[in-house]
């Protein structure tokens, strides 16, 4: 099933609790910072219906119309069809949005795939994840990620510290878990549920903890508080700060007040290895709508500079050349990453097609570790007068026009206003508080980067190199010994050729 713009609008006009800029904001959709994002995934929703894009958004199953971003993955073409279907929506937007869904929803599937960890638990949270993979499907929700906490004073256990810095469960009754303590979730004040789990925590040798929880969080559940940060839509004219205004996913403090969880939504509880587990393999599947971002990031980036370039004629210097080829290099690695982990998909443990994981991993740490970089090229290649050109409103008063039309007006095909227009994306792009926010959140948005190296570390196939030196270098056998993983790690060597992958 798919819904429309107009019934996900009303499905967030619930009356949840939240505030911006110290008020309480009366309807979420209407807000000047909100309006523009729910905006964009309403045009979502409403793409999935429309002739000239329903073929790529959406897809028949069991005789239902469904949403290719929620389609679970059991075949390469799976993630072509995921990957047509998040460019459309980028080039139909013409920008980048990351959390509104395809990213996030993946999540789950890595918890599909941890069935024999939940049953070991107790089989009805296996039940209860196979019923929400199927409830996104009936009911085409927008899904968010709650991982991390405030956390507190990291040298003391949650239980030496305000315990509600970690969310813990305080109490079991019949209708569910009672949950308290927050969350930073981007997007959550206009979506309508997010798979809430634990951090990244240190168990030690606990089996059991209230800390170790997972469930799926119906955004309009009462107790919540949404506290959001200030959005960047409105504080200066779109005409100037065009992206900041357009492309604003704004991050709220989720407050868990206590909520009532009920236990249908409890996707695991008290058992620490559940919680390791999707630790583990979280980003098993998401990490590729998350990398697929940093490519338009990339395209972005290229064509802001190299437009620059070519309106001063500088595109002509081989310097120049050089630093559009190493943006052109990045992107280009981004983008073989991407093709190769469908390529060389994987069968994951649940059944369902993972991208090879250790491509999407190295590809994730490729396209977030270089990011600063980048821009920075791309900041250099586009000079500094994007940072010290005058806005709009100078461009068109009488006294300033005429003098800005002369000196922004490069030659018969560059005039000054699309000169000014390239010059405030640009900005917007590379130099503004929004740019800065957009590199902190291709940073951390799917952890920090510690956590980026630690998948690497867990999916390379360490054994393919030591074999080779084994051999080559004459040692024993002896020397082998697995390397040690962690539960839910696929098993090394477990890669299947293009052809097997097919079926
Ligand atoms: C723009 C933005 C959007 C976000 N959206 C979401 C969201 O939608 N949902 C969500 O759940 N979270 C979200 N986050 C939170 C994000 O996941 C966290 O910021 C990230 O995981 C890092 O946690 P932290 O901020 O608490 O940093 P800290 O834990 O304080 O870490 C700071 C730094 O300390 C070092 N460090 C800490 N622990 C270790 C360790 N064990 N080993 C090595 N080094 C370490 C690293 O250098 C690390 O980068 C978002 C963050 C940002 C910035």
């Amino acid at each position: 099933m798919i819904r429309t713009g107009a019934e996900y609008r009303e499905a967030i006009r619930d009356g949840r609790a939240v505030y911006i800029a110290g008020e309480r904001v009366k309807d979420v959709t209407t807000h000047p910072m909100f309006k523009p994002l729910v905006d964009i995934r309403a045009q979502i929703y409403d793409m999935q219906h429309a002739p000239a894009s329903r073929a790529v958004m959406s897809h028949q199953q069991d005789g239902e119309t469904n949403a290719v971003g929620n389609k679970l993955p059991f075949i390469q073409a799976d993630w072509w069809d995921k990957r047509r279907a998040t460019d459309m929506v980028l080039e139909a937007v013409g920008g980048i949005v990351t959390r509104v869904g395809d990213e996030t929803v993946g999540e789950m599937w890595s918890l599909f795939d941890g069935q024999d960890v939940l049953n070991e638990v107790d089989p009805q949270f296996s039940k209860n994840i196979r019923d929400h993979i199927d409830k996104v499907l009936r009911t085409d929700p927008f899904h968010v990620s709650a991982n991390t906490d405030p956390k507190g004073d990291r040298s003391k256990p949650p239980q030496e510290q305000d315990p509600d810095m970690l969310l813990h469960v305080v109490k079991e009754t019949d209708a569910g878990l009672i949950v308290r303590g927050a969350k930073y979730e981007t997007a959550a004040a206009y979506a309508d549920q997010a798979f809430t789990k634990p951090t990244i925590a240190n168990w030690g040798n606990e089996a059991y903890s209230d800390y170790a929880v997972g469930f799926i969080c119906d955004l309009g559940s009462p107790n919540l508080k949404f506290i959001c940060r200030t959005g960047f839509a409105g504080r200066a004219p779109a005409e100037d700060y065009p992206l900041s205004n357009r492309f604003d996913e704004v991050d709220t403090l989720v407050i868990f007040d206590n909520v009532l969880i009920p236990w249908e939504n409890v996707l695991f509880y008290r058992h620490t290895k559940a919680a390791s587990f999707i630790r583990a393999t979280l980003h098993r599947y998401s990490a590729f709508a998350f990398v697929q971002r940093n490519l338009k990031l990339a395209d972005m980036m290229i064509g802001a500079a190299l437009f620059n370039v070519r309106q001063t004629g500088l595109d002509k210097q081989q310097a120049v050349q050089e630093k559009l080829a190493q943006l052109a290099v990045y992107r280009e690695g981004i983008n073989a990453h991407l093709t190769a982990s469908i390529t060389l998909a994987e069968r994951s443990p649940g059944g369902l097609m993972m991208p090879n994981q250790s491509l999407l991993y190295t590809g994730r740490v490729l396209a977030c570790s270089q990011l600063h970089e980048m821009m920075h090229i791309a900041r250099e290649l586009c000079g500094g007068q994007i940072c010290v050109t005058p806005d709009k409103a100078a461009f068109e008063a009488a006294e300033t026009k005429p003098w800005l039309d002369k000196f922004y007006s490069v030659n018969d095909d560059w005039v000054a206003e699309d000169r000014r227009k390239l010059l405030a994306f640009a900005r917007d792009l590379l130099n503004s508080d929004y740019a800065g926010h957009r590199l902190t959140f291709q940073l951390f948005a799917q952890s920090a980067p510690f956590a980026h190296l630690a998948a690497v570390y867990r999916n390379f196939d360490w054994d393919g190199p030591l074999d080779f030196v084994r051999k080559s270098a004459g040692l024993s056998d002896k020397v082998m010994s697995p390397t040690a993983r962690l539960p839910g790690d696929r098993a090394v060597n477990q890669w299947f050729g293009p052809d097997e992958t097919k079926a």
